[in-house]
């Protein structure tokens, strides 16, 4: 085909969008749609056998003996508090630097959210700025497997077996990650993922799951999100409606075939950019930690000039986000509770740095190469 010069020139060469869910849902449409025509035709908007035969593959998947399907994580976060009997007056220690919805998990049972600083390298909250922390109202932690990579967990565990407190584990980026080989979700009391479409296991809508290996924890959520019924008209205990929905069920089901391979994708992208990014001075990339397996959720760069790098990124055809530009201790719903900037330097100074890299498992070769072509671009290396 014959196209003019200038024509030519001035198309962008590429454009790699941050995260491509259109590409993942072709790659399964048919299957789905099969399933959704059988959920269609048993009328299982609600629960039903979609979402059990999934919460048994999710459990599966992550050797732990029970898996609710949820509305949200968002629910999740709020079931899991209610279930360690976390209430008025008592302290959800949280991560400074994480997705605000794992605060929530204290505000929603008025309880307080005391947030701990991150460590530089993993990001993820830092066990030894945890015990300054702890009060006589600290009822539990919350830790966040954040951008896919595991907190920290053995010496978590042992402060939380010294203070007699509860652990929730924050899972909603971090599905099939591993602990020293032990996959996330059954490491802490109960832990909360999320299905959101943008996560690393998306459902064509909302949903989250509760998993644990407590079953008296899993009966709780089990009848709480479900008008707190043991059984039809039976209510046991105070609920809400936090139930999965059918067709998420057949979404997130046939999904599971898939999730394994797609996390290896996501690893081989991050190996790319690893390899090929590595050596540029203004430039820090995401430490793996030896003890976890990291399932880049997100894959986070640090660069003093943040700002001027997103731009230029986007200028040039790539996709790129923030994760995320204001800790929690200074977001303005928390305010009262008086924290002051410079509080959490590791957390403020990742906020200020932070940029996120395309990141999804059906990145092409090219477009990886178009990414750190780019990004070495901009740094002129
Ligand atoms: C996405 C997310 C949530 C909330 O999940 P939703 O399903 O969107 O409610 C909670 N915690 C973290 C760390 C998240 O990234």
């Amino acid at each position: 085909m014959h196209q003019r010069q200038d024509f030519v020139r001035k198309t962008p060469s590429m454009n790699v969008p941050f995260l491509d869910l259109k590409a993942n849902a072709n790659s399964i449409k048919d299957e789905v749609m099969a399933s959704w025509q059988e959920v269609l035709e048993n009328t299982a908007y609600v629960l039903g056998p979609k979402v059990a035969a999934f919460e048994k593959a999710f459990a599966e998947a992550h050797d732990v003996k029970h898996c609710y399907g949820v509305s949200t994580g968002t629910d999740g976060n709020h079931l899991a508090s209610l279930a360690l009997n976390i209430g008025p007056g008592d302290e959800l220690i949280v991560p400074a630097n994480t997705f605000i919805a794992t605060a929530w998990g204290a505000t929603l049972v008025n309880a307080t959210p005391v947030f701990v600083d991150c460590e530089p390298d993993s990001y993820n909250i830092d066990p030894a700025a945890i015990e300054a922390a702890i009060t006589p109202r600290t009822k539990a932690i919350a830790v966040v497997h954040l951008y896919g990579q595991p907190a920290d967990m053995d010496p978590i565990l042992a402060i939380c077996k010294k203070h007699g407190l509860g652990l929730i584990e924050d899972c909603a980026q971090s599905h099939l990650a591993e602990y020293k080989g032990k996959k996330v979700g059954g490491i802490g009391d109960i832990a909360s993922f999320s299905f959101y479409p943008g996560k690393n296991l998306g459902a064509w809508g909302e949903g989250g799951a509760i998993t644990t290996n407590n079953e008296d924890l899993g009966r709780f959520v089990d009848m709480f999100r479900n008008q707190g019924q043991e059984k039809k008209y039976y209510h046991k205990v105070y609920g809400h409606n936090y139930r999965l929905e059918g067709l998420m069920g057949a979404v997130l089901l046939i999904k599971m075939k898939y999730i394994a391979g797609w996390t290896e994708a996501r690893r081989k992208v991050a190996a790319y950019y690893d390899a090929h990014l590595s050596g540029i001075a203004e430039l820090t990339l995401p430490t793996p930690m030896p003890y976890a397996k990291h399932v880049y959720h997100l894959y986070v760069v640090q660069t003093p000039k943040r700002d001027a790098m997103s731009t230029y990124l986007t200028e040039h055809g790539v996709g790129n986000g923030l994760h995320y530009p204001i800790p929690n201790h200074l977001q303005e719903c928390f305010a009262h509770l008086g924290y002051k900037k410079g509080q959490f330097p590791v957390s403020e100074q990742l906020g200020a740095n932070c940029l996120s890299l395309p990141m999804f498992p059906e990145m092409t070769e090219a477009q990886m190469e178009h990414v750190v072509k780019t990004v070495r671009g901009h740094f002129g290396a």
